[in-house]
Parts: structure tokens; sequence; C-alpha cells
């Protein structure tokens, strides 16, 4: 009797290998769903052909085929700065690699792999305009920036409610916000110097980047919260992809000339 139930056991856990090596592998074979941007050059921008582009994508691709899957079992999905916590806690991504940064109040909600890049945050204006050289210039000035994103949080926090009220205009996306700063009903982007150079460098002769950054991003892969084991292998992937000369790599394929000021991949931090 009890040999038998063994037996029957042994048979039963065969099966389940035999699925699990026929599906190729990948945590089962499945999909492995990664929140981009679809709006930033540079980062992650859909193509006008449906295929992405961008540093966040190449990280994205790396990290995935590390932890086992094939590039046509990723799908990337849009997710805007305000979308990346919830897509993450209700499981419609496996991860976010989105110019996400880590953040104490981020890390309440999701985890953090990486970083994997970091950059700081900055101001965007028309070439024209002379009259704003640094952060303290938006002080009386129209700045856009994405909802769920730190970068205007980070202004409001320095030039309180008031100035929200009158200056700051809140789009779903920062790619929403370069025809409102070309149409003058803003004067300002600020965001990440990352994001910026790109719009920047899509438009030549259009936009100035100030080039002062004011903070420390720290880009990193978003995941679930209690997934500790996932975490450890995105950060060794990233090591790995630091150590190939990979990173560099995509560094150069996606920043052009800007790409001179991310010489060396950052720590990762364990925590
Ligand atoms: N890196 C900043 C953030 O995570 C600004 C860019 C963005 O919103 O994607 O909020």
């Amino acid at each position: 009797m009890r040999v038998k139930r063994a037996g029957t056991v042994l048979v039963a856990v065969a099966a389940m290998v035999a699925g699990l090596t026929a599906c190729g592998g990948g945590s089962g074979g499945g999909k492995f769903v990664v929140g981009i941007k679809f709006d930033q050059p540079g980062l992650g921008q859909k193509q006008p052909d449906g295929s992405f582009k961008g540093f966040d994508v190449d990280v994205a691709r790396y990290v995935a085929k590390e932890l086992g899957y094939q590039d046509n079992q990723i799908e990337f999905k849009e997710a805007i700065s305000a979308n990346r916590e919830p897509f993450i806690q209700q499981g419609q991504v496996n991860i976010v690699a989105a110019t996400y940064s880590i953040t104490d109040d981020r890390k309440k909600k999701i985890s953090f792999a990486g970083p994997y890049l970091i950059t700081g945050q900055d101001v965007l204006t028309r070439a024209d305009d002379t009259t704003i050289n640094g952060e303290e210039d938006l002080r009386n000035k129209k700045v856009c920036g994405a909802q769920g994103s730190s970068s205007p949080k980070r202004l409001v926090d320095k030039f309180g409610e008031a100035w929200k009220s009158q200056y700051l205009i809140e789009q779903q996306g920062y790619g929403a916000c370069l025809p409102l700063l070309e149409n003058k009903q803003v004067d300002a982007i600020s965001t990440d110097a990352t994001i910026l150079a790109g719009f920047a460098t899509q438009s030549p002769g259009k936009f100035r980047l100030v080039g002062k950054p004011f903070s420390e991003e720290k880009y990193g892969i978003g995941l679930k919260l209690d997934d500790k084991d996932t975490r450890e292998k995105i950060n060794k992937a990233l090591e790995k992809m630091f150590a190939d000369g990979s990173w560099k790599k995509a560094v150069d394929a996606n920043f052009g000339e800007f790409g001179k000021f991310f010489t060396t991949p950052p720590a990762i931090e364990r925590y």
C-alpha cells in the first residue's frame, strides 16, 4: 500500500517536470509583462512600427532573458507615472522599468531591484528663453509635470500649495507636456535630465536643457513588495549586465551625446 502511493507521487512529479521543460523555462513558460513608458525617447518609446526602443527597454529585455524568458514571451505594456505602483500591486505587470525612481514612499507599496541608472531632476525650456537657468527660476513660471511623478512633487514641496495651484500644470505623461511648452502654455518642463535630454535630442534647436540637476534619481526595477527571490535574481541580472559591457552598450545606443554622463554603472543597493 505504502509503496504504491509513493509510486503514484513519483509519476506525478515526473509529469510536472516534463511539463515545465516542455514550456522552455521562464516561470513555466508564460508571458513576462513589463510596464514601460511609451512616450519617452531614449528610455521607453513606442515606434511607428509597433516595436519598443529605449534604455529601460534594453534593461528589461536583459533582465527578462536572465530570468529565463525568450524575447517572444516579453510583453510591453504602457505604464504612465501614476500607474506604476497599482500595476505592480494588482499583478497587471511582472515588473516596471519606467524611469522609476527608488523612493521610501514607493518602497512601502512595492519593492525595487537596482538602481541601474542615476540621474537628477532638471529643467527644459524653449531654446530662446534665457530667463530660466535653474530650479529657483521656476518659482514664478508655469511648469508642466506628470501626475504620480516625483518631479512635480519636489517642486510643490519647495514652493508650496499656492504655487501648485497657480503654476503647475499636470499631464498624464511627459510627452503630453512637450506641445504645451512649444505653444507657450507653460514655460518649462521639470523632471529627470535623461527624459528631458531625450526630448531635446528629438527636436534639435527647439528646446534647451538647463543642465543643473537638483536631485538624485535612482532608477530601479519595480516589482511586488514580498517577492525577495525575484528581486535578488534581478539584482544579479543587473550586475551581470553592468559587468559584461551590455549596460554601457545600451547607454551609448540610446542616449547618444548625453551618454557621456553615464560612464560607470551604479552599485546595486540590496535591502
Ligand atoms: N523618475 C521620476 C519618478 O519616478 C520622474 C520620472 C517619471 O515620473 O517617470 O517619478
